[in-house]
């Protein structure tokens, strides 16, 4: 079993630090919120009071930051884990879960290469459901070495493990594939508010459409109208699970990299107003499916 240093303990962090130690490792915990430090310590893990105490003596060390700024900043900065893993004994394996810009990603990744050290990028999907409940997809970039020795501890969190190709390629993924979710989830919420104003009942789109042609993610797991799916965010006044201000910044990654190839994403640039809109009506820190709720507010424009 493996010493971990995990760094990020919040709503996704938290549960896949709990299956980490449900599958016997060791783990030694950091964030910047103390409350999370302390519920990891309860779980059964080890409380440390910086990021460097976390990855001191691993052999694996695990961030889970919300934005590509705090990881250059946790890993990059003097004192950061790149400096703490290179004298943490043998050579740890460095892994990113966090979901951030692909330029990101490979800048930390050089600055450990530099640094003698293996690292990957690997961010994952399945939202705080798929993180309890260990069925998380994760999406990696990193050498095929880095890869066969980081796969046995992802695979404590994760159901399907892939390998998406150099560093920076498990980033490229996770875009594309929250640019898709972002878009789908519009989609999800206005056939619901359609159906409303035709008189259907929730649970019988519900139940149609999950068997039909607009099955997605969103739909059948995530339902962001009321009723159909209990365990889902819209059943509990839209607390996260995955926060708007988070799906904001995927897509926001997403268009960024889109320009600079030159890819048309039309969908995806309106979709990004409807984030941009939940964020500025202080929804941000909801779970992203607040959108169905934004857009059941509005009336639309006479035509
Ligand atoms: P979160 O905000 O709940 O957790 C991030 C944690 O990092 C917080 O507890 C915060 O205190 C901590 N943190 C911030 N800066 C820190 C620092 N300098 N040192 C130590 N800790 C620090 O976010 P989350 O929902 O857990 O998401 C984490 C990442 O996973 C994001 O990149 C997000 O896009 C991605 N993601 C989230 C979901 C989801 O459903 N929530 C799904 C897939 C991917």
């Amino acid at each position: 079993m493996a010493k971990i240093g995990f760094i990020g303990l919040g709503n996704m962090g938290a549960p896949m630090a709990a299956n980490l130690l449900k599958a016997g490792h060791q783990v030694t915990g950091y964030d910047v919120n103390a409350a999370a430090v302390t519920a990891l310590a309860v779980a059964g893990g080890t409380a440390a009071a910086s990021a460097a105490e976390a990855a001191s003596g691993a052999e694996i060390i695990i961030t889970m930051l919300p934005a590509g700024e705090h990881v250059r900043e946790v890993w990059l900065n003097q004192g950061g884990l790149i400096e703490a893993a290179q004298t943490s004994g043998p050579q740890p394996l460095l892994i990113d879960c966090s979901t951030i810009d692909v330029a990101s990603a490979r800048t930390v990744e050089t600055a450990a290469r530099g640094a003698g050290l293996e690292m990957l990028d690997a961010p994952v999907s399945g939202g705080t459901v798929g993180a309890a409940s260990g069925t998380l997809t994760f999406m990696v970039g990193g050498s095929e070495a880095a890869f066969a020795r980081g796969t046995p501890i992802l695979q404590a969190m994760g159901k399907n493990i892939f390998h998406a190709g150099a560093a920076g390629a498990g980033q490229a993924a996770k875009i594309c594939n929250n640019m898709m979710l972002a878009i789908n989830m519009i989609g999800v919420s206005e056939g619901f508010l359609l159906a409303k104003s035709l008189g259907l009942d929730w649970d019988k789109l519900h139940q149609i459409t999950t068997t039909a042609t607009a099955q997605s993610w969103a739909l059948s797991n995530y339902c962001p109208a009321p009723g159909p799916v209990p365990a889902a965010p819209s059943n509990r006044d839209y607390a996260p699970g995955f926060m708007a201000a988070l799906m904001l910044k995927d897509i926001k990654l997403s268009q960024a990299a889109a320009e600079a190839g030159g890819v048309p994403t039309p969908l995806a640039a309106h979709a990004l107003e409807f984030y941009q809109a939940a964020v500025d009506a202080g929804d941000g820190a909801k779970d992203f499916s607040v959108v169905f709720r934004l857009l059941s507010q509005r009336k639309r424009a006479a035509t």
